[in-house]
Order: structure tokens, then C-alpha cells, then sequence
């Protein structure tokens, strides 16, 4: 294992998640499927809302008979009775001249077009209202069927749920979806220098770290987080162990040992793996360059450079994506992305793809946010806590001048 077997684009690298396919659906209900994404159509099979309701307190009328009113030419209509809360009113029925006292989210009674605001009304005896507004037919009101009828498509397969989503369901009274299946994603971190975190370290050896960060990144991006702890730089145990999770993991992220050097087992651990296919090892992007991708059938295997900041950037290129994929949202990075403009010059290195950790400050109120980067070494830790996404670098380029727009990819 002398060299990466072949550097390859980040382009490339994406490109090489296309084989993997959305994740078999499940059904779940509502109280869980913030965040999920549909696995089909959903279709109304109701009206929403069920019957026309008033949007104001105040009186269900024909539109008609209030037409041409005003404060000086009142229209008198007669008090028919009142649709109290949650009381059908399509019990009642309303005769030409007559007005009925109804509330806020109250069933309009059949013949009524419109509310008239309480506020726009005089009640001059029990049994006689004065309208001194007029309304237009369908004011204050909202009509069966205005937010969806049946056969409507309300939200379509590969839409993530949010809160308003999960609202209009419990209105159609549909308290379970089909979802697609959370990915399960074992995390290993790997290196005979590695102690859990929960652990004072004697000298020589560190905390793990990539642990916790990566749990972390897998569960913001809708994964389901497995973790495996720590193995030690031994081809064997890590074979065993890689073996044992994908027997129910959809997606092993190994950190450390993805290099070339002595101690560096994943790429040979990964080979060794029956019905696994070695996709990638070695991405031409800084940081993040000895990443290796693997495949046994719909089961992906990352090694990821051990480094903090480098198995961060390229879980945010290429692992993110695929768990968006798995979860069938497409394979979109998934990242806001903001336009800013360099606060200083940014050198980078031709033919590789830079990530530049930036930190954004604001500026006024209609000016873009000044980039400006956080540098320091891939092993390092708070460039990473200071910086607020990455700003990347073409292959191509040579760097950026002060003073010019870009795009950040901002982390979520
Ligand atoms: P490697 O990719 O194994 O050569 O590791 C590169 C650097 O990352 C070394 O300094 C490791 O000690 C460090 N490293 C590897 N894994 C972790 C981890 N889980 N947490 C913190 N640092 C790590
Ligand atoms: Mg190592």
C-alpha cells in the first residue's frame, strides 16, 4: 500500500454515491416524523376544512343583504340565534335578512357567504343587529375545502417533514406516514493512541474525539448514530469489528488509519471485507485528502482521515450526501450557503480543491458578510469551533484576492 491507488475530484467522488439508493420505507407516526422524509405521495382523502368556517367573531350573513351600508345607512338584519363553539350550523338556515351570532372558527349555516366583524355591528335589541360595513361573499371566511379536497397531492415523496407539514396531516387526520428508514450509521474510531473521552489520558495518548463529532453530525443529518468506541491499529480486531457492524449498519465511518503509513489498516480492512468494493482512495481536496470509499451492495464504508477538522470537511462533502441519498432526498450537499466577501487574501495550493474554514462577520445591514479565515492545522480543534462554514477554493485557483465575492458553505 505505497500510494493512494488514484487521486480523484471531489466531482468524482460524488458521483461514485449515485449507486446507492434510498433506504426501504417504514411507517411511523406523527409524534416521529419531524424531519423524516416521505416515502410517497400524500394524497387528502378529506376536505380541510371539513365545512366553511368563520375567521371572526361577529355575524354570519348573506353578503348580499349588507351591500351598500355604511355608518349614516345601517342594514338591519334579524338575530336568528347563535352557532355556539364546536355546535353545527348547519342546523340553522339563514333567510334573506337575517344575520346569525357566530365566533371565531364556528360552521357558517347554510345560505351565509360572509361574516361581518363584530366590531361593524350595533346589536340594537335582542333579535336586531345593524350592520353599518358591508362584505364581499367569502369575507371572513374560510371555505370547506380551501387548504386541500380529496385527491389533492399535499406533499410529495422525498419532501422532509417540518412542523406545518406534520399540522396539515393531524388536520386530515393522518397520524401515521411512510417514511424512508433512518440510516444506521456505525461509528469506529481507530488509532493505538486513542482513550474514550470519559478518560484522563496517560502520556502518549489523546482523548477520542472524532466520536463525538461525528455522532454528532450523523444524527444533525437524519442518521441514526452507532457507536463502536475505539480500536486499536490492529488489522484483525479492526476486520472483526468492521464485519460485525455491517451486519446492521448501513454505513461504517472509521476515522484514523486511512493513510498510507505502516499503521494504516482501513484501506486493507476494507479489501479484506467479502463482497466489499473499494470505490475511492485518496480525494484531491485540502483538508481531507486520504479518504477512502467503500461498497458492499446498498452498504457504504468510509475511512476518514483521522485528523478533527479533515473528517469533518469531507463528512460534509461526501458523507452527508449520502445520507441524504439513503433518507431520499437526493445527493445535495443539504448545506445553506451564503454569499460573502473576503475580508483578507486567501493563497491556496493549484490542483486541489481547498475547504477554507471562514468565520463571517456582519457588515450593513444590505452588505454581504466579510469571510475571513481561521487558520491553523487540521488537527486542531478551535479553528474549527471559530469558524462558521467552509469557504472552498477551485482547483484551479490560486486563491482568492481580498475584496471579492464568494459563496460559504455554512455548517449547520
Ligand atoms: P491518522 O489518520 O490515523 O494518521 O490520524 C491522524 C491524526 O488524527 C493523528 O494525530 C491522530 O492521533 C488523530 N486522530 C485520529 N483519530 C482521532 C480521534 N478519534 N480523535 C482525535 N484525534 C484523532
Ligand atoms: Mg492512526
Amino acid at each position: 500500500m505505497e500510494d493512494f491507488f488514484k487521486l480523484i475530484s471531489t466531482g468524482e467522488c460524488t458521483a461514485l454515491l449515485d449507486r446507492f439508493t434510498p433506504l426501504a420505507s417504514e411507517t411511523v407516526p406523527l409524534a416521529a416524523a419531524l424531519g423524516r422524509v416521505l416515502a410517497a405521495d400524500i394524497v387528502a382523502r378529506e376536505l380541510l376544512p371539513p365545512f366553511s368556517r368563520s375567521t371572526m367573531d361577529g355575524y354570519a350573513v348573506r353578503a348580499a343583504n349588507t351591500f351598500g351600508c355604511s355608518e349614516s345607512e345601517v342594514a338591519l338584519l334579524t338575530v336568528a340565534g347563535e352557532i355556539a363553539m364546536g355546535e353545527p350550523g348547519r342546523t340553522l338556515s339563514l333567510a334573506p335578512g337575517q344575520a346569525v351570532r357566530i365566533w371565531t372558527g364556528g360552521e357558517l349555516p347554510p345560505k351565509a357567504d360572509a361574516v361581518v366583524m363584530v366590531e361593524y355591528t350595533r346589536l340594537l335589541d335582542p333579535t336586531t343587529v345593524a350592520v353599518f360595513r358591508p362584505v364581499a361573499p367569502g369575507e371572513n371566511v374560510i371555505r370547506a375545502g380551501e387548504d386541500c379536497r380529496p385527491g389533492d397531492r399535499i406533499l410529495a415523496a422525498g419532501h422532509r417533514l417540518r412542523p406545518q407539514d406534520l399540522g396539515v396531516l393531524a388536520g386530515l387526520g393522518l397520524t401515521t406516514v411512510s417514511v424512508h428508514r433512518r440510516p444506521r450509521v456505525a461509528i469506529l474510531s481507530t488509532g493505538d493512541e486513542l482513550v474514550p473521552a470519559d478518560q484522563t489520558p496517560p502520556p502518549g495518548k489523546i482523548r477520542d474525539i472524532n466520536s463525538a463529532s461525528l455522532a454528532a453530525l450523523v444524527e444533525e443529518a437524519g442518521g441514526v448514530p452507532v457507536a463502536l468506541g475505539i480500536c486499536t491499529d490492529d488489522f484483525d480486531r479492526m476486520q472483526a469489528t468492521c464485519t460485525a457492524a455491517l451486519a446492521d449498519c448501513d454505513l461504517l465511518l472509521l476515522s484514523g488509519g486511512s493513510s498510507v503509513g505502516q499503521r494504516d489498516f482501513t484501506l486493507r480492512v476494507f479489501a479484506a471485507i467479502p463482497g466489499a468494493e473499494l470505490l475511492a482512495h485518496g480525494v484531491s481536496i485540502r483538508p481531507g485528502k486520504p479518504t477512502i470509499v467503500a461498497a458492499r451492495a446498498n452498504q457504504a464504508l468510509f475511512g476518514l482521515p483521522g485528523h478533527v477538522a479533515s473528517a469533518m470537511v469531507v463528512f460534509h462533502l461526501f458523507v452527508r450526501p449520502l445520507l441524504r441519498r439513503y433518507q431520499g432526498l437526493g445527493t445535495t450537499l443539504g448545506l445553506q450557503t451564503v454569499r460573502v466577501v473576503t475580508g483578507q487574501q486567501i493563497p491556496s495550493a493549484i490542483g486541489r480543491e481547498e475547504y477554507v474554514r471562514v468565520r463571517l462577520e456582519a457588515r450593513g445591514a444590505n452588505e454581504p458578510p466579510l469571510a475571513l479565515p481561521v487558520y491553523g492545522k487540521s488537527g486542531l480543534l478551535s479553528p474549527l469551533v471559530r469558524a462558521d462554514g467552509l469557504l472552498p477554493v477551485d482547483r484551479d485557483s490560486e486563491g482568492l484576492d481580498q475584496g471579492v465575492e464568494a459563496t460559504v458553505l455554512l455548517f449547520p
